[in-house]
């Protein structure tokens, strides 16, 4: 494997977050984490210094990165700003962040309520981690890539996430046909000013090709 990212250091949030209600019910996903752990393996094996930031996945921990494990968006976004300190290079924003949280969590179970067939609960937006990284004004990397999984109109929604997120790159793919744990991707890299569609191949072969368009970005 070249060593075309030596020297650079990357960011890599992957996997779902959890959302809590009380101490045993929480909101989350079906993001595996695949993807994203592929990424950061890929960027470590290319050279890079990789620090990962995870939510609860059921995979290993890739080899030769630095592991954050988080469970909330919250936790997710400190843990960012946090390594963002080590002047990072590149980021990837390949987590299925929980757009929403809950406004009120309980410490102790929340009971039935007897007298009543329903249950009114109220969500509160979460931070988008990879807009505050994007227009963070002292620390933004200086290669910012976020993912957007659409069911329709996949080119123009990536394209409108690239300017509202005010990112460098969108990895695109269409998510009508379900690609939640599955080993394989479909996407298209986006960028200001082109649109390049990658054949389906598998999510390792996904992130090795990330790497190789991030060498070459970085002129390497
Ligand atoms: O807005 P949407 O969720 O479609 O955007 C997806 C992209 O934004 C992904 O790169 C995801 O990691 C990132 N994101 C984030 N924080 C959020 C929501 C999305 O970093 N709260």
């Amino acid at each position: 494997m070249p060593n075309t990212l030596h020297g650079l250091k990357a960011l890599v949030t992957s996997g779902p977050t959890q959302e809590p209600l009380d101490p045993i019910r929480y909101l989350t996903n079906h993001s595996s984490g695949k993807q994203g752990h592929a990424i950061a393996t890929a960027l470590a094996a290319h050279g890079a210094e990789v620090t990962l930031i995870s939510g609860p996945v059921h995979i290993p921990d890739p080899k030769n990165t630095h592991v954050i494990h988080v469970i909330e968006a919250k936790q997710m976004l400190e843990a960012c700003l946090s390594v963002l300190e080590q002047q990072i290079d590149v980021v990837v924003c390949a987590a299925a962040v929980s757009d929403w949280r809950f406004r009120d969590t309980f410490p102790q179970k929340l009971k039935k309520q007897p007298d009543t067939g329903h249950l009114t609960l109220s969500l509160v937006k979460n931070p988008d981690i990879l807009h505050a990284i994007a227009t963070h004004t002292t620390l933004r990397p200086w290669l910012v890539i976020g993912f957007a999984a659409e069911t329709e109109e996949v080119i123009t929604h990536a394209q409108a996430k690239l300017v509202s997120k005010q990112c460098d790159w969108i990895l695109a793919n269409d998510v009508s046909q379900s690609v939640f744990n599955a080993d394989n991707n479909t996407l298209q890299l986006i960028k200001e000013d082109s649109v390049e569609t990658w054949p389906t191949m598998t999510k390792a072969a996904v992130a090795e090709k990330l790497a190789q368009e991030i060498a070459k970005a970085f002129g390497r």
